[in-house]
């Protein structure tokens, strides 16, 4: 079932009893407990009709998106649908292969990563995807271990990745393979192809505040990154013109894939019901709640100095940064960083933003932290001290 709506506290419906019957999968919602209004009588849609998504829910809800480093607002739309449905996946419930065009998703996949990972088989980054490196892994793995390398995982398969979990100790093989990548491809920015996402766009106009719409600030900030890059010799992608309309995150991050970039950067600004809340932050792949490597440790890297030269050099509230499993930095196969360069609820940063010189900083601060993100780490320059040739 693919969800297309939203739901949230007060909803009700069979939508709503798919979305218990999941928690309560999950241990997250107690069984049985206030399933249905009335008669109780579950069978047929009469009573399923009846489900509520009342406060335990929300609650079950709200808990289940801090684990996976959502947005936590309770809320069940298509992003946190799809990772209920992952999230259900142990290793071992299903076969495992890889499918063109349309992968297998789910946890049990992302426990495959690891293990292969542990073991030195490079299957990329842990984002429970089965996808072609994975696939490559994995017939590596049932090679080297005398089993048919037909790359489908299976009963004897299972029974190996069980026997040698227990004798292999977890290491960040993935951490050390993508600084190698960085440091392969050299400290010039010349040559590096980088997408720029400008979020939202056409009838989704994103954050409307202070006279401003998000939509265009970062259309706007886009364009003045994407001219500074392209003078350092940098190949740069926009993920929508203008007016653009309708493009989903999915969508964006296989346009990124596509372009086999360097780094992606998407560029947002924020709202909140709050008029104080005010400051830049930056988010990277990665899962706060597990052990797993499940981050882009050069997606935090490049967060981190975005953030601290995005601050130094606007005097913008630090936000910091902050790993979440959103969409885009999910899906795109290469380091993404998000920018949310503002709240445009709040007075001061809205009057930031409209500025033009504003905006050049802004700009200037990204390809700054994309300068440091290549240099050795013996050259990097303190804060602030760092300038660009073209443009001081
Ligand atoms: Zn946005």
């Amino acid at each position: 079932m693919t969800m297309q709506r939203r739901y949230r506290r007060g909803d009700t419906g069979p939508a709503v009893a798919e979305i218990r019957s999941k928690l309560v999968l999950l241990g997250l919602l107690p069984a049985g407990a206030h399933a249905v209004h009335g008669t109780g009588d579950t069978d047929g849609h009469g009573g399923y009709a009846d489900a509520v998504f009342d406060d335990s829910v929300d609650l079950a809800v709200r808990h289940f998106q801090q684990q996976r480093a959502m947005t936590v607002d309770g809320v069940v739309g298509p992003e946190t649908y799809r990772h209920l449905d992952e999230a259900r996946w142990r290793l071992g419930d299903r076969m495992l292969s890889y499918s063109i065009g349309h992968p297998t998703v789910g946890d049990d996949v992302a426990t495959l990563q690891q293990r292969l990972l542990d073991m030195g088989f490079d299957c990329g980054r842990v984002d429970g995807i089965l996808g072609p490196a994975t696939e490559r892994a994995l017939r590596e793995f049932q090679r080297n271990y005398g089993l048919g390398a037909d790359g489908t995982c299976g009963p004897a398969t299972f029974r190996a990745l069980d026997r040698l979990a227990r004798t292999v100790v977890g290491g960040q093989p993935h951490a050390m393979r993508e600084s190698e990548l960085l440091h392969r491809s050299g400290p010039s920015l010349a040559g590096k192809t980088v997408v720029i996402d400008p979020g939202h766009g056409g009838t989704d106009q994103g954050v409307t505040a202070h006279g401003l719409t998000e939509a265009e600030i970062v259309w706007d900030l886009a364009r003045r990154l994407e001219g500074r890059l392209s003078a350092l010799g940098v190949q740069a992608y926009l993920t929508r013109g203008l007016d653009s309309d309708g493009i989903g995150e999915e969508e964006r991050a296989a346009f990124a894939n596509a372009t086999d970039a360097d780094l992606v950067i998407s560029l947002h600004a924020d709202r909140n019901e709050s008029p104080r809340a005010a400051g830049v932050s930056s988010y990277y792949y990665g899962s706060g709640s597990d052990r797993y490597g499940r981050r882009s440790p050069t997606g935090e890297h490049f967060a981190s100095l975005v953030q601290r030269e995005l601050v130094a050099r606007t005097g913008m509230v630090d936000g910091r940064t902050h790993g979440k499993a959103w969409t885009l930095l999910r899906r795109t196969r290469m380091p993404a960083v998000r920018i949310e360069v503002g709240y445009l609820t709040n007075a001061e940063d809205a009057a930031r933003l409209a500025s033009s010189e504003f905006r050049d900083h802004a700009a200037e601060s990204v390809v700054v932290a994309l300068q440091r993100l290549y240099l050795p780490p013996e050259e990097d320059v303190p804060t602030g001290m760092l300038r660009l040739p073209v443009f001081t």
